[in-house]
């Protein structure tokens, strides 16, 4: 199984992503169920946020994990720029602990940059983290650019992870960002692995490069955009699935090996990057 040490634990390199879960009422069970399946499978990392849903998705969570031993879990939580401030993060960070029903966060992300000064928002997490309420800090949608003005701040070193849009159709980070976050042994929590899906418009699944790498593999399309995101050293995919059945074929891609002609395969299908491009987000 691949897996990742991020701020000093070794965790599987696919976690659990929870955008829109806890939206609909006529799913909640399944979720639970999904989410649950996922950790009796052995998968470790949760990654929520208060934006998600007004605090639903962290709801969610909290009410599936509630029968789980908490030390088995690394949770991460997200922090909106209008609360990451010294005057409201604190209470953002204690109204996401009780909806998770927790006393501590694994990683605590500031969720994307706004007008709060970086050096600011970084001292409280900071001083968060000194108390042990969050055992970890990082950040969320940051660029190069960002991570160096970061890297320059008192305790901006202590950064223990950068969340990212990154996925075989969205490669623009491997440019410069992916290699700088190596260097400086930063890992990279994947967001949106599998381009949100094709129900919301992902053509990757479709691609026959996609899907003749998978049937080499035994494989769905889905495990392989999965284990082409995790074949990078450093980089944790966080796809999220309401479906148990889904969940558990993810799981699945941990363990799928892509050889080094499949991804020659699949650059020539999805090509590097050759120039600086915007940071992807959504
Ligand atoms: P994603 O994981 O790329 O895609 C999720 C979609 O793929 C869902 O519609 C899901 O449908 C479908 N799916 C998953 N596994 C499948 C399978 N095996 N077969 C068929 N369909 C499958 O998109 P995402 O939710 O945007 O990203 C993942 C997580 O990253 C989020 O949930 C969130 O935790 C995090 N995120 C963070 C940020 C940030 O700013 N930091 C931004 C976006 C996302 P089903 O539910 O029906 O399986």
């Amino acid at each position: 199984m691949k897996t990742v040490t991020i701020a000093h634990h070794e965790v599987p390199a696919l976690g659990i992503g929870t955008w829109e879960m806890g939206d609909k009422p006529e799913i909640r069970t399944e979720e639970i169920a999904a989410i649950r399946a996922g950790l009796d499978a052995g998968l470790r990392v949760i990654d929520t946020a208060e934006m998600y849903g007004n605090g639903r998705s962290e709801k969610l969570v909290g009410e599936a994990i509630k029968t789980y031993q908490r030390s088995n879990i690394f949770l991460i939580s997200k922090v909106l720029p209008s609360n990451a401030s010294a005057e409201h993060m604190r209470r953002s960070l204690e109204n996401s602990l009780k909806r998770l029903q927790t006393d501590y966060l694994d990683l605590y992300l500031y969720h994307w940059r706004g007008a709060i000064p970086l050096e600011e928002t970084i001292a409280e997490l900071q001083s968060l983290q000194d108390e042990g309420l969050i055992h970890a800090w990082g950040v969320s949608n940051f660029d190069l650019a960002d991570m160096e003005e970061l890297w320059q701040l008192p305790s901006g070193r202590n950064c223990a992870a950068n969340e990212d849009l990154y996925n075989l159709e969205t490669r623009g980070i491997e440019y410069s960002l992916l290699p700088w976050q190596r260097e400086k042994q930063v890992p990279l929590i994947a967001y949106s692995p599998l381009g949100r899906g094709a129900k919301m418009g992902s053509t990757m699944m479709k691609n026959q490069a996609v899907l003749q790498i998978a049937e080499q593999h035994h494989a769905t399309a889905y495990q392989i955009l999965l284990a082409w995101v995790m074949q990078q050293p450093d980089v944790l995919a966080i796809p999220k699935s309401s479906s148990s059945e889904h969940l558990l074929s993810n799981v699945k891609a941990l363990e799928i090996e892509l050889t080094q002609e499949d991804l020659q395969t699949l650059d020539q299908a999805y090509p590097k990057p050759d120039h600086k491009e915007p940071l992807a987000i959504y």
